[in-house]
């Protein structure tokens, strides 16, 4: 599991982390062109045979993206499915380049850190270990 609780969401306070920086994180979610420019840049998208769900735009729109659209209404298991995409389809590596000046890696940093509020995110010993 991505978790360490099985508290509920506190919606309130992730609303209220959302609200804090809507204006940029918004605006850069809104001007996204889907032009798929940024998935060139990344090399986990290489290494996992330009696999859609590796691009930086996907990854964005289906984590930060999903937490405004919902307006932070997301539950446990929703929320674990975001700490997947934003722990361990991304390294922040911010190698990824936008013609449009998005900054992915500073929006994917926001959803861990909201993840990381209703304490959840991902754990590497969560992986299953290679048979010996
Ligand atoms: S390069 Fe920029 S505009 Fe194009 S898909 Fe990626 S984030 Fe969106
Ligand atoms: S910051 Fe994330 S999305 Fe951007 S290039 Fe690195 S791994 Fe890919």
């Amino acid at each position: 599991m991505s978790s360490n609780s099985q508290a509920p969401i506190n919606h309130e306070e992730v609303r209220q982390m959302l609200d804090h920086h809507q204006d940029k994180m918004k605006t850069a979610l809104r001007v996204c062109a889907h032009c798929s420019l940024c998935a060139d840049s990344c090399f986990l998208y290489h290494v996992h045979d330009k696999d859609p769900r590796y691009m930086p735009s996907h990854k964005v729109i289906n984590s930060l993206g999903k937490l405004y659209k919902k307006k932070g209404k997301i539950d446990r298991a929703g929320f674990e499915e975001i700490s997947e995409i934003v722990w361990r389809r991304c390294v922040l590596c911010t190698r990824c380049y936008c013609p449009l000046g998005i900054d992915i890696p500073e929006m994917i940093a926001f959803a861990r850190s909201i993840c990381r509020s209703q304490d959840v995110y991902f754990q590497w010993s969560d992986l299953e270990q290679p048979a010996e």
